[in-house]
């Protein structure tokens, strides 16, 4: 981190340790920490002489070893509805979505943690167009710093606030741990951006080893995508089901709720994909599996795209289902669609990646080590 010809350090993804051992380096005091990064996420700084009460020499030994980059807005799009997407530049070149969906009482922003995904749940997009790269811990935290500065520009009163992240844009957080962590740590830092644990969201398609990963970590909220309630339909649906089945998911969120304490739960998500999972049949298997599963439900009827081979249910069907799920007495909201005009929806995220075309040999190795991680 130190030497002269090592690359820069990228310290807007530095978590509160990571930042009090990098300033430890450099032979800084640990007090030192808190003037830095309330210039860095408060202040929203983006050069280190504007650190007015930090030393000219600490200011310079910054200029040299440490860099202040956000990622860059390539366009942003405003649905009728109020939600924004915007489509931002990764250091790799290639190009991720970040929404954000404002709602009388909050402000949801999702996030992206991968730019494409090497996954392949049958009825997502990002999925379909597989797996570019990762990105960095500064990177998914710099997207609340970027939308943040926008919002509070753009936009008075109402409507303005970010209180939830959820990481359910682009990319499968649990397969990018290593910079998961330290940006959702910076997410809940009264340092950082100070939003309450229970309202970061870490949603994953089902990677067990990262769930119980994520338990010795972070006490953040967890979801789950279940999309089944058994493993012969889930295996088709989300194929990393035949790595890790229902019962082994299950029990890794156990583990992880029982480390959260009272009154909060993990949330179970379900697509709703007309004919395939939608049936009295599949909500009486869902009840079955989730017995003594402590959790609330997440309804997702499915948002469609060209050539997805995907029908979303009729609202009839999608208010049976729930009806059933609250009787047998789940919490269960359906996930109203925001920002379809602006392809903004959950799964509609694809970041018309720029370099998709330079998916050359280096992102076929990538994608590779990435499935064999799984
Ligand atoms: N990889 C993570 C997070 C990204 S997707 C995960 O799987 O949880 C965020 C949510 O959107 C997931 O529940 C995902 O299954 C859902 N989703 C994906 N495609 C969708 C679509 N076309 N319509 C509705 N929801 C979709």
């Amino acid at each position: 981190m130190t030497s002269n010809d090592s690359p820069k350090c990228d310290i807007l993804g530095l978590s509160q340790p990571q930042m009090m051992s990098f300033l430890g380096e450099l032979g800084e005091k640990p007090y030192r920490t808190s003037q830095v990064m309330k210039w860095l996420h408060h202040r929203f700084v983006d050069d280190f002489s504007q650190m007015t009460d930090i030393s000219k020499k600490l200011q310079s030994q910054f200029q040299q070893m440490a860099e202040i980059r956000e990622p860059e807005v390539i366009s942003e799009k405003c649905s009728v509805d109020g939600t924004r997407k915007w489509l931002m530049r990764s250091r790799s070149g290639s190009a991720f979505e970040t929404v954000y969906i404002p709602e009388e009482s909050r402000g949801t922003l999702c996030v992206s943690s991968q730019v494409g995904c090497v996954l392949d749940c049958k009825f997502c997009l990002t999925g379909r167009q597989g797996f570019n790269s990762n990105l960095t811990s500064s990177e998914i935290v710099g997207q609340l710093r970027v939308v943040k500065r926008l919002l509070d520009a753009q936009l008075s009163g109402v409507g303005r606030k970010i209180t939830n992240v959820v990481f359910m844009g682009m990319g499968e957080p649990l397969l990018n741990i290593d910079e998961v962590i330290p940006a959702v740590s910076l997410m809940m830092d009264d340092l950082g951006y100070g939003i309450s644990k229970r309202k970061v969201t870490i949603s994953t398609a089902g990677v067990v080893p990262g769930i119980r990963r994520l338990k010795e970590t972070t006490d953040a909220s967890l979801a789950i995508s279940l999309h089944a309630p058994s493993d012969e339909l889930r295996d088709q649906l989300v194929p990393i089901n035949r790595k890790y089945p229902i019962a082994l998911l299950l029990d890794a969120c156990r583990d992880y709720a029982s480390n959260l304490g009272e009154k909060r739960t993990v949330t179970i998500e379900y697509i709703l994909l007309d004919g395939i999972n939608d049936r009295a049949q599949h909500v009486h298997e869902l009840i079955e599996l989730l017995q003594d599963f402590p959790c609330k439900i997440n309804l997702i009827p499915f948002n469609g795209f060209p050539g997805s081979g995907f029908k979303r249910p009729s609202t009839s069907s999608v208010r049976y289902f729930q009806e059933k799920l609250v009787q047998a007495g789940y919490a269960t909201m359906v996930r109203t669609t925001r920002g379809g005009d602006i392809d903004a929806a959950c799964g509609q995220l694809a970041g018309e990646v720029a370099d998709v075309t330079r998916r050359s040999a280096r992102y076929k190795k990538i994608e590779i080590q990435m499935a064999a991680q799984i």
